[in-house]
């Protein structure tokens, strides 16, 4: 988050306060998704309230629970995408499925208080065999369920079932190029055939029975081999089904950067950062918000900061029975965590080559397109 977008938030308190007080509720809108999440428990309210100063003072052991949280549902992909860590073979960890046990605690825990969850990591979630399962226990809660996939199993129909049972809200399949030649540039062995079908599927099943979720977010990320096509995404995602449609910049991941350079934009409007002399521009109003409301669990149960740390290099420690999420949110080492990313950051690599940092805006989404109307919030 930005420094000014801080001052911004806090411009909109009282807004947010008779929203939260007087209808238990709150909206806001999420990398250009809007969210309203409502039936909000006294409990959870209270604890936006405390997790909203915990904006500005960045307690090493915050006051509150956590309002956003990433779930990684496997640590492995099908696809090869060249700065993504899981494609080219650099994550350090065991390919795994994160164990149903182990979210079921996590939500009992914390989902009361979340605002999102975001059921994907470094791997591809929609690999994880007890999907259905998983789509289902978050449905409990209020928050806004996150999936975002590469929709290579999207038609299958264990997939077709698991979305269809316990939809989640929005459903983010990346389509990063309108035919297989310029999508594939950079997700590697992917085709849009299994996509389009399973999104077609989906968006005809919603249509003859009046289902509202998920709501069918088409993301794009403009890169230089695609950014042409640009124009011609709106009637693609019209045709496909869709509801809405992003236009994402591409962030930089902790891998080597020559990867990352030969696929920036040359239009520099659909750039994530500014460039001098070949470099990044560094940016200095970047506060890091991450490790203090918004932290990862992994697929093998390690709790992190960020999902930046993607090698778990500077994990809490581990979910497991025995161990409750409190235990490692407000463990000693999670507080010197936290301490270090906000005194020197520059000690973690992940947060050296940070995503967020140099970025003139939080959000990582520049364009958003809504294609039918009235994209509900939750609980609409
Ligand atoms: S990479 Fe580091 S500085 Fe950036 S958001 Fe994550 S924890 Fe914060």
């Amino acid at each position: 988050m930005r420094a000014r977008e801080r001052w911004e938030y806090l411009s909109r308190a009282p807004l947010i306060g008779w929203d939260l007080i007087a209808r238990g509720q709150h909206r806001f809108e999420y990398d250009l998704m809007p969210v309203a999440v409502r039936g909000m428990s006294a409990a959870a309210r209270l604890n936006l309230l405390r997790s909203g100063l915990n904006l500005f003072w960045r307690r090493n052991k915050p006051w509150g629970w956590p309002l956003h949280m990433q779930v990684e549902l496997t640590s492995y992909c099908e696809l090869q995408c060249p700065v993504c860590p899981a494609g080219t073979g650099e994550l350090e960890r065991d390919a795994k499925s994160i164990d149903v046990a182990l979210v079921e605690q996590l939500m009992q825990e914390v989902g009361e208080h979340l605002l999102t969850v975001s059921l994907w990591g470094w791997g591809e979630p929609l690999l994880h065999k007890r999907l259905e399962r998983i789509l289902e226990i978050t449905s409990r809660y209020p928050c806004a369920k996150l999936l975002s996939t590469n929709g290579q199993q999207l038609n299958h129909p264990r997939v077709q079932q698991a979305l269809r049972a316990h939809p989640p809200t929005y459903l983010i399949v990346a389509v990063d190029g309108l035919c297989d030649e310029t999508n594939s540039v950079y997700r590697r062995g992917a085709k849009l055939q299994p996509l389009l079908d399973g999104v077609r599927a989906l968006a005809e099943w919603k249509r003859s029975t009046g289902a509202t979720l998920p709501i069918l977010h088409c993301r794009f990320i403009a890169m230089r081999h695609n950014e042409h096509e640009l124009p011609a995404l709106p009637q693609f995602c019209t045709d496909a089904g869709f509801d809405m449609a992003t236009v994402r910049t591409l962030s930089i991941v902790d891998t080597p950067v020559d990867r990352h350079n030969g696929l920036i934009p040359a239009s520099e409007l659909l750039r994530a950062y500014s460039y001098q002399d070949n470099q990044r521009a560094r940016r200095s109003d970047f506060v890091c918000q991450h490790a203090f409301t918004f932290p990862t669990l992994m697929a093998d149960g390690r709790l992190v900061s960020c999902e930046q740390d993607h090698n778990c290099s500077q994990a809490y420690g581990t979910l497991k029975p025995g161990v409750t999420f409190s235990d490692l949110w407000r463990s000693d080492r999670a507080s010197s965590i936290r301490r270090t990313i906000k005194e020197s950051p520059e000690k973690f690599s992940f947060c050296r080559n940070c995503p967020y940092a140099d970025r003139p805006t939080s959000s990582c989404s520049i364009q958003s397109l809504h294609l039918r109307p009235g994209i509900p919030g939750v609980g609409d």
